[in-house]
């Protein structure tokens, strides 16, 4: 598809779901993949031996994306040993979903904590090196709901639709430097953060998507690997929906 050979990616939450997709995908184009989760550390393993069986590398990085000491940490070491990082893809969230009546003040902390600030410390802690080099992919993984809304998902779309002014603004400061910025916004997919979708919500949504299923992973890791691409360098500030048509 796109060759990424000889680029240094991390992908947080990367021990399941969207963020495995995306490691596996950009490892088989050629990148050298970090493979960051916060607790699953088995997971995590089944997603790097899925990367070494697509024909790509990386290793294990476990962080918390809400802790700012911890990610410059992690970044920082990256960079020493494997040189200038190219593609940070900040896929880390967590939901919960509650009707505004019911919302929970350290729920709604959670959310901005791991959805938005994980977001801004990775983009933060990889820019001056992408800078340096002059080549550089931020990639934030936003979702259909932070533009469309849902009942039951106040503090959640927050959080998703911060993420959106803060590429544009990112994109903005330096684009200049060869460094681009991009929301991926993903619709529904199949994983365990939709699993608990009942049998009724699954067919109303199939029924609203023009393409007539919902999401798989690697869905989206394919918008990801494009917008990682040297030949997405005039693409930035930009929000590409991954969703079947469910929003257009
Ligand atoms: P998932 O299956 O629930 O996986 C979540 C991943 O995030 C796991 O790898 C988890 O690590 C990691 N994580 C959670 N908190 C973390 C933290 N504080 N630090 C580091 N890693 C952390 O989620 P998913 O469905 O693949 O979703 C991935 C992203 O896409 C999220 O940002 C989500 O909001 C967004 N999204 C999902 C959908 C969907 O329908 N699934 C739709 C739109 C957008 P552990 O395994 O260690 O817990």
């Amino acid at each position: 598809m796109f060759d990424l050979s000889g680029r240094v990616a991390l992908v947080t939450g990367a021990s399941r779901g969207i963020g495995r997709a995306t490691a596996v995908a950009l490892a088989s184009q050629g990148a050298w993949v970090a493979v960051n989760y916060a607790t699953n550390a088995a997971a995590a393993e089944e997603t790097l031996a899925a990367m070494r069986a697509a024909g790509g590398d990386g290793e294990l990085l476990p962080f918390d994306v809400s802790d700012a000491a911890a990610v410059t940490a992690a970044v920082e070491g990256l960079v020493q040993r494997k040189g200038p990082m190219a593609i940070a893809v900040a896929n880390a969230g967590v939901n919960v979903d509650a009707l505004l009546l019911r919302a929970q003040e350290e729920d709604f902390d959670r959310m901005l904590a791991t959805n938005v600030k994980g977001t801004l410390f990775l983009a933060k802690a990889s820019v001056r090196s992408m800078m340096k080099a002059r080549f550089g992919r931020i990639i934030a993984v936003s979702s259909v709901v932070g533009a469309m809304g849902n009942a039951g998902q106040t503090m959640y779309a927050a959080s998703k639709s911060a993420l959106v002014g803060m590429a544009r603004s990112i994109a903005r400061e330096y684009g200049s430097r060869g460094v681009t910025c991009n929301v991926v916004s993903p619709g529904y997919v199949e994983t365990d953060m939709t699993a608990g979708m009942t049998d009724e919500v699954r067919k109303k949504l199939i029924e609203m998507t023009p393409a007539g299923r919902i999401g798989r992973p690697e869905d989206v890791a394919a918008a990801v690997v494009y917008l990682a691409s040297a030949e997405a360098a005039w693409v930035t500030g930009q929000v590409l929906g991954v969703n079947g048509g469910l929003r257009m």
